[in-house]
């Protein structure tokens, strides 16, 4: 039966990409031997790394002010990295509260200095996007989440500040085209719009990394990364692989512009599905809804069970909602074809007719 790949992350990857990086395991680029044996400083490598990253500045649009590393921890590990190298003790950072992720952010950032919430929607459970902004006078940076992959929100306009501003786009890199200029600072896991679990892409303005003036251990140091061109130590170059040819798939296909048209056909279709179903309920403010994660509930709890039963039944995978969250969600990454979206909606239907 054929699958239909809704998982939240890792999540689906383009098939063509799939195949070359299963090729590339047994011999990569026609040189005899597998990806997975090759140096990370051998010249084979060192190109696929360098075009990586170029291809990061293209689709950004980003010149030589910025310099693209891949480094290892997963979003998580700039969480705390991020403060580590740009907070101190009596100094404040700004962050937006708006769900689990960011959550995380400033709990880490506690550990270093002084967090100001520039905005929250914690009094509605995460539901929608705070867009009045606090920020103090002074503060080393304000940090955003893009996307909230587990409440189903997304800044669908960046907030303007006087800030360096620091996103986590985790669930919603290459997605869309944006200004990248207005960020200092960028990071992304790679598991799901950009390739395999294992490599965080960090995208930084060389001029505020060269004005650290902290103590950083080299291996946590983003300056140290940057003079090391990202092989500092021994990287993930298999993941690192695969993002290549991930980005070189969206580039062919048409870069952001093509993401955000598919992005929005794709979410149109499922939110007016799940609207016009008395089945559903959910709470997110229309204008904050993402197009990457959509959340939502069965009005009648007694449902969600069957509902779940029948997407397994009918080979949709990974719509269970998050572990705290409950409910569904349905992810619709840049690989997601059109088509699983189709899928999901005439079952939805036909559940509905069934129940109703
Ligand atoms: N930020 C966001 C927005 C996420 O969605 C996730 C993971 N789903 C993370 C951070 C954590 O990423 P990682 O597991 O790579 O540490």
């Amino acid at each position: 039966m054929k699958k239909h790949n809704f998982n939240s992350g890792p999540s689906i990857l383009p098939a063509t990409v799939i195949a070359q990086a299963a090729a590339a395991l047994h011999d990569f680029d026609g040189i005899g031997l597998s990806i997975l044996e090759i140096g990370h400083r051998t010249d084979w490598f060192v190109a696929v790394i360098e075009e990586a990253k170029l291809l990061v500045k293209q689709l950004m649009q980003l010149n030589d002010d910025y310099e693209v590393l891949f480094l290892h921890g997963g979003a998580t590990t700039q969480f705390m990295q991020i403060p580590m190298n740009f907070l101190a003790p009596g100094e404040t950072a700004a962050y937006c509260d708006n769900g689990i992720w960011g959550n995380k952010a400033i709990q880490e950032a506690g550990y270093f200095g002084n967090v100001h919430v520039a905005a929250s929607s914690k009094d509605k459970n995460h539901t929608y996007i705070p867009k009045n902004l606090s920020l103090p006078e002074k503060a080393n940076y304000l940090h955003i989440t893009t996307n909230n992959t587990v409440e189903g929100t997304q800044w669908h306009e960046i907030p303007p500040t006087h800030l360096p501003l620091v996103a986590d786009m985790s669930s919603d890199i290459f997605s869309r085209p944006m200004d990248f200029k207005q960020f200092s600072f960028i990071y992304a896991g790679a598991q799901k719009n950009m390739g395999a679990a294992g490599v965080t892409l960090v995208v930084i303005k060389k001029e505020w990394a060269a004005s650290i003036q902290k103590q950083v251990p080299p291996i946590m140091c983003y300056q140290k990364h940057i003079e090391a061109k990202s092989l500092m130590n021994t990287p993930p170059v298999f993941a690192i692989y695969v993002a290549l040819l991930t980005l070189r798939w969206i580039i062919a296909e048409g870069g952001l512009t093509e993401m955000e048209r598919r992005s929005r056909q794709k979410a149109d279709l499922l939110y007016q599905t799940i609207d016009s179903l008395p089945i559903f309920i959910t709470s997110i403010a229309k204008e904050d809804r993402s197009l990457m994660n959509a959340v939502f509930f069965m009005k009648e709890e007694a449902l969600l069970q069957p509902f779940l039963k029948t997407c397994t039944d009918n080979g949709m995978i990974g719509v269970k909602g998050y572990r705290t969250v409950g409910g569904l969600r349905v992810s619709m990454y840049n690989a997601l074809p059109l088509e699983s979206v189709q899928v999901f909606c005439q079952l939805a239907q036909n559940f509905a007719h069934k129940h109703c």
